[in-house]
């Protein structure tokens, strides 16, 4: 990892010093200041490139920079920027209708500016069917605004902040039965992810999903499907709960959708779509034309190049070359399509990850001992070969450096 001074004030340690002076400290201090990309790739902002499996959190689905977002977003602003929610633009009226296509069910959709704000409206749709009580998993994350973490299944990250909206039940995930118990005639809503990202890329068992489906249909309780990070080609589908054929009642999108431009979407369906009436929510920003052109761009990109088959082309090679060999430091690989976690064999995730930095590899330490993959829809093989290789060495550079330590 590079790390000079530069009296410019724009080198790595000086920007890392402007952040530290100028920004909260909600975050901690970031690692690494980037000053451009394109595709797979990042620069920093001394001129070295890194391979990015990081993709802003899963967001970039095209990478960096692609001529399609590019285009899209330069268009639309040199022609229509903003018009609020008291006028009708029509590349937001375009996109619902898109998304409902690619559901394949009749519905409506509330767009807003980020994930958070995608559950916090269906936090309220949950509310406006007068039922009191809401169902989430325990170690969900589906964001930090106050509903959302209600629905958050991490006590530590709702801690400060408590008390806290709603009267929110966090069952074990992954557990049909507790889910079972958990939900009455009085719940209002089961909010679950596909794969429980933030978690540290948790998979449920097969048929959890449906289950829950089920369990939901016999009380009336609506069910929520936050794919804000599973959804929009990430695990090689639309909608990863699409793999299982679970139809919910509501989808929540973020991160991919945008192509790196800030956007939410609640998708509702059947009696769920028609909850929100005029005057209920709302927010300034939510469907502006730029971001909706931008993520019309993103789908047009995925549905054009094959990018769903890509996906899961290109996860089962990265699984693949970080399975076989064997190393002795990984326990086990997890998650679908391009949405990967690497189980390590002890808590040194922050260790591989400073390790493959200095090899170019951006990765994300999800959880102490689990490495989160989301690089870009759009990686070639050459980059993954790439990635395995350099991935490969970090792990076995953090196992030998353990075992003299230890
Ligand atoms: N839901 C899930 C599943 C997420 O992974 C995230 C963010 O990581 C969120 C919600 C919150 O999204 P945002 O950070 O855009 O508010």
């Amino acid at each position: 990892m590079s790390g000079g001074t530069d009296s410019s004030g724009a080198g790595n340690a000086a920007l890392t010093r402007r952040w530290q002076g100028a920004l909260m400290d909600n975050f901690g201090t970031p690692r690494l200041p980037l000053v451009r990309g394109r595709g797979t790739r990042v620069w920093d902002a001394e001129g070295v490139a890194y391979l990015d499996f990081v993709g802003g959190i899963a967001v970039n689905a095209l990478g960096h920079a692609h001529p399609s977002v590019v285009r899209a977003v330069g268009e639309q602003i040199a022609s229509l920027g903003h018009v609020s929610n008291l006028f009708i633009a029509e590349p937001t009226v375009r996109l619902a209708e898109r998304l409902l296509r690619l559901a394949g069910r009749e519905g409506r959709v509330y767009f807003s500016n980020s994930g958070a704000e995608a559950n916090e409206a269906a936090f309220k749709i949950g509310r406006l069917t007068g039922r009191p009580h809401m169902v989430a998993a325990a170690g969900g994350f589906h964001g930090r605004t106050m509903g959302a973490l209600a629905l958050t299944g991490q006590p530590a990250k709702q801690h400060p902040f408590r008390p806290l909206p709603g009267q929110v039940t966090h069952v074990p995930y992954g557990d049909t039965e507790a889910l079972r118990a958990a939900v009455t005639e009085d719940t209002a809503l089961v909010v679950l992810e596909p794969v429980q990202g933030e978690n540290g890329v948790i998979v449920p068992p097969p048929g959890y999903l449906r289950a829950a489906r089920e369990i939901t249909a016999a009380t009336g309780t609506l069910l929520v499907l936050d794919e804000i990070q599973t959804g929009v080609g990430r695990t090689g589908h639309w909608f990863a709960a699409a793999a299982e054929g679970v139809e919910a009642d509501v989808v929540t999108l973020a991160k991919g959708l945008g192509g790196g431009l800030p956007i939410g979407a609640t998708l509702a369906f059947g009696p769920a779509a028609t909850l929100l009436t005029p005057g209920t929510h709302g927010s300034t920003f939510g469907g502006n034309p730029v971001v909706c052109a931008a993520a019309l761009a993103v789908l047009d990109t995925i549905e054009q190049a094959g990018l769903l088959e890509a996906v899961t082309r290109a996860g089962a090679r990265l699984r693949q070359g970080l399975g076989v060999p064997a190393h002795p430091l990984v326990r086990e690989v997890r998650g679908a399509g391009l949405l990967l976690g690497v189980v390590l064999e002890g808590e040194v995730a922050g260790r591989v990850q400073r390790a493959a930095q200095d090899r170019g590899l951006l990765v994300n330490a999800v959880a102490p001992d689990v490495i989160r993959l989301a690089p870009p829809l759009t990686v070639t093989d050459a980059e993954l070969d790439t990635f395995v290789g350099g991935f490969r060495a970090a792990l076995s550079e953090t196992l030998e450096e353990a075992l003299t330590t230890a």
